[in-house]
């Protein structure tokens, strides 16, 4: 295949945002030059129905990149690899911050900051740690970060705690209903936290457009129609892709077609559907009014960390409970649990042709105004942790909730390759965030367009 001069992108969210500044970065692509946005020319452009605000409160934006915050953590069990590339990532973050003029020590700006190393508290099921956190654990030892983590129940490790400044978010949760009476095991991470998510998004979007990066947003001139396609010459079975064709029916053209669409993906291209499955995540708000100076100090970044909590498969009413967690409160004093324990599906017919259904129907994310209500499983879950771990709010109604759709991937890697059903190198897929994309955005499209090339070299 020639090198490609131009690639068209569908998504800007992480995924998306992060290969157009990686490819940028690389220099190949110079900038649209004639501004026009019928072809693409020597370009990068980026189509997205959706967002040009990236606004966490509206409601109706689907994409999961849409958010106050997401975690972050290298903790990945032996997944050794995602380890590597969460710290990797994690300077770049902080380098990010650093340009922004957020120095590591300063914390009089810190809703401003776009990583924010609150702490992980990673409470486990029971009084003693859980497989997954030996894995880890000997893992952080073998790149010389065990240092980083603190469990609770080792003295020199409460005593590092206390001397590096940690030990108050080394917090004791009682295990309900116990005899004698004890207390969850947790191991406090203090490399992790959360990333502020939509204005990441925003961030990497004016980077991307600032160096040449071309953006159609809306649901006409962002909005994907259909591929454009042409008999291959080099393999005639197949078809190469020349470029797409957006809503209001104007075809752009690109040497390389990349889909970036998140839980909407299988749908541009229904050939994902063997790797790629959407489902939802339920999410949960309290809001904490700045009045409150007591709760508004106490679920802050600086004073609480985020917490996770696995339970045991089933409680004692025989219930699946499964992982859950929160994050500190936002700036709008908004704490987010997520459960994540059971995912939800929305399974509907697939259209004809679709290589990979069960029973001739796919899992596709709801429409946005039927994602307001949450499953009575996962408000029991939720609940079932707010009694435990954030007991000011048993009492409290939720401000609002909403359903998330994850792209999961088979194995939970994302799916970064050359499609090949078509001719030529010419589709090109990075998705499958399988619920831990956001934290990579700095460096995924580095390792996305290490993947590209290097495939491009053996394709
Ligand atoms: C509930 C939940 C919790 C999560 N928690 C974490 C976490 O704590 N830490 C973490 O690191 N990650 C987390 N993730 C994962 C992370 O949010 C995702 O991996 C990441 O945001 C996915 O980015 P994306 O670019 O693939 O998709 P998206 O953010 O969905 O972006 C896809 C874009 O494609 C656009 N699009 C779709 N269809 C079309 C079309 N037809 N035409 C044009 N544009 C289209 C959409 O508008 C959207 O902007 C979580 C995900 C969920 C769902």
């Amino acid at each position: 295949m020639a090198e490609p001069t131009s690639v068209a992108i569908i998504g800007a969210g992480i995924f998306g945002l992060s290969l157009a500044v990686a490819l940028r970065d690389r220099g190949k692509y110079s900038s649209n030059k004639g501004g026009r946005d019928d072809i693409g020319m020597d370009g990068i452009d980026i189509y997205d129905y959706d967002q040009n605000s990236y606004d966490a409160n509206d409601d109706e934006i689907q994409a999961a990149s849409v958010d106050h915050n997401k975690i972050f953590r290298a903790y990945y069990g032996k997944e050794h690899h995602y380890q590597r590339l969460a710290m990797e990532g994690r300077k770049y973050w902080i380098s990010e911050d650093e340009k922004r003029g957020f120095s590591r020590e300063s914390s009089d700006s810190e809703e401003m900051r776009l990583f924010v190393n609150s702490g992980f508290l990673r409470v486990q099921p029971s009084d003693h740690l859980e497989e997954l956190e030996k894995e880890t654990l000997a893992n952080m030892e073998r790149d010389g970060l065990r240092d980083t983590q603190f469990v609770k129940s080792i003295p020199e490790d409460q005593q590092r705690a206390d001397r590096l400044g940690w030990k108050n978010k080394l917090l004791d949760f009682a295990i309900p209903d116990s005899s004698p009476p004890s207390y969850y095991e947790a191991v406090l991470d203090s490399t992790a936290g959360f990333v502020r998510c939509s204005n990441a998004c925003s961030h990497y979007q004016k980077i991307a457009a600032s160096k040449g990066v071309n953006f159609h947003f809306g649901p006409e001139s962002g909005g994907f129609e259909s591929l454009v396609k042409e008999p291959s010459t080099t393999e005639p079975e197949k078809s190469k892709v020349t470029g797409l064709k957006t809503k209001n029916g104007a075809i752009h053209k690109a040497d390389v077609i990349v889909v970036a669409a998140g839980s909407f993906s299988t749908q541009i291209l229904p050939e994902l559907s063997y790797h790629l499955e959407s489902s939802a995540g339920s999410l949960a708000m309290f809001k904490i009014d700045p009045s409150d100076k007591e709760l508004w100090d106490k679920y802050s970044p600086e004073k609480f960390p985020v917490i996770s909590w696995k339970a045991t498969p089933r409680d004692s009413k025989g219930k699946d409970t499964g992982s859950i967690y929160v994050l500190p409160r936002t700036p709008e004093g908004l704490v987010k649990i997520g459960y994540r324990g059971l995912k939800f599906t929305n399974f509907i017919p697939a259209p004809d042709g679709t290589p990979f259904t069960q029973d001739g129907q796919w899992s596709v994310p709801l429409p946005a105004k039927d994602c307001h209500e949450l499953q009575e499983r996962a408000i029991y879950a939720i609940r079932q942790f707010v009694d435990i771990f954030l007991p000011d709010f048993s009492k409290v109604p939720f401000y609002s909730t909403k359903l998330c759709w994850y792209t999961d991937s088979l194995d939970n890697s994302f799916v970064i390759d050359y499609v090949s059903d078509y001719a030529d190198n010419t589709v090109f897929v990075c998705t499958g965030g399988s619920g831990h994309g956001a934290k990579f955005l700095p460096i995924l499209g580095k390792a996305s367009q290490h993947q590209y090339e290097m495939l491009k070299d053996i394709g």
